[in-house]
């Protein structure tokens, strides 16, 4: 979570996350997950709103990846395929990415150079007087002799005692010289980096092998690069996109859905030429905050925050994340999408670890070779309905709900909801004579029972922009009233002319 200057949204009443979180559970977006067995930390089921509501975010989403691309730069339609791969793998595709360092090790970090270690595979040269230790990697002789020469102030080996990292004192890390680092203390506390759901393969116990869950769903993308390419059309540049569950022993899951242990992306891999990584990554910077905005997120709430050179993942070559504003960050931001400019760091590593050719021939540059660079829009499906609840909660005393859900007609779960005013005189005939045309078109809601404040009150509270409320006069003049969801502006529209006015007020 990263500050950002404050912005001036005094005169907006402040939204209590509590709230948001109360009304998800009344309404039925979002439940915590086995709450009638007292919950289990980390883990949300939708409900039957909520599960709407992601389900147009994530159809969006592919809309706008798959079915109807961007136009690139060159004014024609860019190309991206959808996948949909397994949530198991191989273990090895998992240990090429690095999620898996040796399995269980404990893993420390190296703050200045971005690079990771296995703890017990660090040995510290240890001096009598007060220069620094030296930490050099086990095993690697040159490499030992090397940094000894570099930055050993003079001394050789036997000036030295020698221990393993996992047998020092935390309390020493700061007198420790981290290899290729130029500042001493850089290196993090070891963590048992693991934070991939072990699982296991077999039927009987004695020949379990362990598998894990998926930690992201980029990985299925990077596996399956060359299956694309020999099936299919395309050509460089393009992209292959995927939604769906990803999984993370998070230490500290938190803020409601935002930090979960189980979770859904919507991650596109962009393959393309070295040379044309950096163009594209400004293009897909651009696009995904279109993106965001198109589905009424607002700029205020935006932040494009591009990572400074040191924040970098050693083989990036530039990040920059969306973030949004959350009631539980403001006035600051969380990440709601990364787009980072990988290089071909990961095809790389999966052609070292599988011995598979990735590289790719060019047929419209001479038939070069190459392993393509990789530019990856990587946003949280489960992130990104956080951030359409957030957006649309409107506190409004004004009305009997006391708020409305101010989504973006796309968005919402409902389109509109069809209310007969008594459930008496022929109404609900009418009314469901209505909702079934309508319901071939659009998502809506036929509510026949309660008084009207309360069914407006639902309609209101689970963001539905139009109701139609059917009433005496409706048999006698083909009339119904429709009421907006944000003014609550009242007019009568004729029963045969409901669709069209939905279909031109959606538009
Ligand atoms: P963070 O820094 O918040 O842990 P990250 O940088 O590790 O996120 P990525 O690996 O880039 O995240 O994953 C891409 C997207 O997946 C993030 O932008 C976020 O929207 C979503 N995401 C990551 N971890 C979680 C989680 N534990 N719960 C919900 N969404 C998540």
């Amino acid at each position: 979570m990263q500050t950002a200057p404050q912005t001036t949204d005094q005169d907006q009443p402040a939204v209590d996350m509590k709230d948001i979180v109360a009304l998800c559970k009344r309404r039925g977006f979002i439940f915590g997950a086995s709450d009638i067995y007292g919950g289990i930390n980390g883990f949300w089921d939708y409900g039957p709103l909520g599960t709407e509501l992601k389900n147009n975010l994530r159809d969006y989403w592919w809309k706008s990846m798959v079915t109807t691309p961007p136009i690139g730069p060159d004014g024609h339609p860019v190309q991206i395929v959808g996948l949909d791969s397994a949530i198991i793998q191989n273990p090895q595709v998992w240990v090429a990415s690095g999620h898996v360092g040796g399995f269980s090790d404990p893993m420390v970090d190296c703050r200045e150079t971005k690079k990771r270690y296995r703890a017990d595979h660090l040995v510290i040269l240890i001096p009598s007087d007060d220069t620094p230790w030296i930490a050099t990697i086990e095993d690697d002789e040159d490499f030992l002799k090397a940094r000894l020469k570099k930055v050993g102030r003079g001394k050789s080996l036997n000036d030295f005692t020698s221990k393993n990292l996992t047998e020092i004192d935390l309390a020493e890390y700061p007198k420790i010289l981290a290899p290729d680092a130029k500042e001493k203390g850089t290196l993090t506390e070891p963590k048992e980096f693991n934070l991939l759901f072990e699982t296991g393969i077999g039927a009987s116990e004695a020949d379990k092998t362990t598998a894990y869950l998926r930690g992201e769903t980029a990985q299925g993308i990077f596996i399956n690069f060359k299956n694309v390419v020999d099936s299919s059309r395309v050509k460089i540049p393009f992209g292959i996109a995927q939604v769906g569950k990803a999984f993370r022993n998070e230490v500290n899951p938190r803020n409601f859905i935002f930090r979960s242990r189980e979770f859904e992306q919507m991650e596109m891999e962009w393959f393309c030429h070295p040379d044309e990584a950096q163009k594209w990554f400004s293009f897909w910077k651009d696009e995904r905050k279109k993106f965001w905005e198109s589905i009424g997120l607002t700029s205020d709430n935006i932040l494009m925050r591009d990572h400074d050179a040191d924040e970098l993942v050693f083989y990036s070559q530039g990040t920059c994340d969306i973030e949004y504003k959350y009631p539980f960050t403001s006035p600051d931001f969380g990440e709601l999408e990364g787009i980072a400019n990988r290089g071909n760091y990961d095809l790389t590593q999966h052609q070292e670890h599988s011995k598979t050719k990735l590289e790719y021939l060019d047929p419209e540059r001479n038939n070069e070779k190459y392993i393509p660079h990789v530019i990856e829009p990587a946003a949280g499906l489960t992130r990104g309905v956080l951030a359409l609840l957030c957006e649309a909660y409107t506190p409004d005393p004004n009305r009997p709900s006391g708020v409305y859900l101010n989504f973006d007609p796309k968005m919402a779960p409902k389109k509109a909801a069809i209310l007969p005013l008594t459930a008496k005189d022929g109404q609900p005939e009418i009314a469901e004579k209505l909702y079934l045309e309508l319901r071939e078109e659009f998502a809506v809601d036929l509510d026949i029972k309660q008084n009207i404040g309360k069914r407006y009150a639902r309609q209101d509270e689970i963001g539905t922009p139009y109701c139609f409320t059917i009433d005496q006069q409706t048999s006698e003049d083909g009339m119904v009233t429709s009421r907006e969801r944000n003014t609550m502006a009242q007019e009568r529209v004729p029963l045969d002319k409901v669709a069209d006015f939905l279909r031109e007020k959606l538009k």
